[in-house]
């Protein structure tokens, strides 16, 4: 097999400019080992951002993937699968849900959750009520099509795309008070993530989680927990709101669900699912065989108890070694998180470097992510090896012994 050769510099000359790659490229991945087209090793405390929540190559999901691409890729939505109704079942069994909507990514799976939110309205008779707003919080993430980056709450990603959609306000997280006031009977959902990741990992207050419950119910508002980013184990929990004993209406997830194949789920009672009728909505490649086969079995895998029982142990080892590294170079103000996701915030004189020093990472051969520019953001592998994870913890302090120099 013959293939050209391609590196880092044809990365401008071929892909729009959105991101802004590192300068390394990873080739292979082995749990939570990655290697670049060098052949230099790092670990990976990224997971693809939050994403390989197994690590790479897990042998039950390549053996998954494997067999089921040998019996059927795509049947399309006029067939149900067998994979798509395992999956359907793990997600329903161990949750607050009884139907699932199947997307593409978390953006996808918003995009379902606030449609079937604004259809449930809309089928009540919001069209004179006026019941149509979505309450958001500032900072928050939903994604990047025009509804979710819309009703996120960093201006800076939705202003440029102007016109929105409308009838989406937008309050201070963690504010009780200002929730109270600014939930309504014009409020017809109120969306939210439970650790605020993208934007510097922000966990909810108990007191704020219980405020929203209470007040959607006062409203006959429905409450959207966005656990994209902190379902499928990432908070040591299966989905986060397991840990706040408050149960969603809606609950959309993403990111590790398929652990690197792409698949998104928006999770609801069937008393509102009814309000979905067919053809009310729609995806092509949602709910697809080998995405589904994969993140059953990845739901299989998180779902053991030693899976969640371990991501408790490796979030206590990661809080004590960064709070070590913080005591004693000063380097952050504040670390915090849940299970392995965790951001560990730069001290005042260090704002705005995050990226730097996540280059520092490369160099000491670690990857980690930002969250913002002032929160360094690891998220790990649920199952990372604890001797792997005290290399990646040295690695790390090497990173922050360079940023400082
Ligand atoms: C990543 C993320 C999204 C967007 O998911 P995509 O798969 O990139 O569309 C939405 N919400 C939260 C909380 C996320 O972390």
């Amino acid at each position: 097999m013959v293939q050209a050769a391609v590196q880092r510099s044809d990365f401008g000359e071929l892909i729009a400019p959105t991101y802004s790659p590192a300068n390394l490229i990873p080739q292979i991945g082995e749990g939570s080992y990655v290697w670049d087209t060098n052949g230099r090793l790092y670990i990976d405390l990224a997971g693809g951002v939050a994403v390989t929540g197994l690590g790479h190559a897990h042998p039950e999901l390549i053996a998954e993937l494997r067999a089921q691409s040998e019996l059927v890729w795509h049947v399309g939505n006029v067939f149900t699968n067998e994979p798509v109704l395992r999956l359907a079942s793990q997600l329903t069994e161990s949750t607050f849900a009884s139907r699932v909507f199947f997307a593409n990514s978390g953006a996808e799976a918003n995009e379902a959750a606030l449609k079937l939110a604004r259809k449930v309205a809309f089928d009540k008779g919001a069209a004179a009520s006026g019941k149509t707003e979505i309450v958001a919080f500032q900072n928050s993430f939903h994604g990047r099509t025009l509804f979710t980056v819309g009703v996120g709450g960093q201006p800076k990603y939705s202003t440029p795309f102007a016109p929105l959609p409308s009838s989406i306000k937008h309050l201070p997280f963690n504010d009780c008070e200002a929730a109270l006031a600014g939930i309504s009977e014009k409020t017809c959902a109120v969306i939210f993530e439970l650790v605020q990741g993208e934007s510097g990992v922000r966990p909810a207050t108990e007191a704020f989680v219980n405020a929203l419950r209470t007040r959607c119910d006062e409203v006959d508002a429905l409450l959207i927990f966005d656990e994209v980013q902190t379902g499928v184990g990432r908070t040591g929990d299966l989905f986060a709101y397991m840990g706040y004993h408050v149960i969603p209406d809606i609950l959309t997830t993403a990111k590790a669900l398929g652990n690197g194949f792409p698949i998104g789920a928006m999770l609801t009672r069937s008393d509102l699912a009814e309000y979905f009728t067919a053809g009310s909505h729609g995806s092509t490649f949602g709910g697809n065989p080998l995405a589904a086969a994969v993140a059953a079995k990845v739901m299989e895998i998180v779902r053991r108890p030693e899976t969640l029982e371990g991501v408790k142990v490796r979030h206590a080892f990661c809080m004590q070694r960064l709070e070590d590294i913080a005591a004693r170079t000063g380097v952050f103000s504040e670390v915090r998180g849940r299970g392995m996701l965790i951001g560990a915030e730069l001290s005042e004189r260090y704002r705005g470097q995050s990226s730097r020093l996540v280059d520092c990472g490369y160099a000491a051969g670690v990857f980690t992510l930002m969250a913002g520019p002032d929160v360094l953001r690891l998220t790990p592998s649920l199952i990372i090896p604890l001797d792997v994870l005290a290399e990646a913890m040295d690695a790390l302090s090497e990173a922050v012994t360079q940023f400082l120099t």
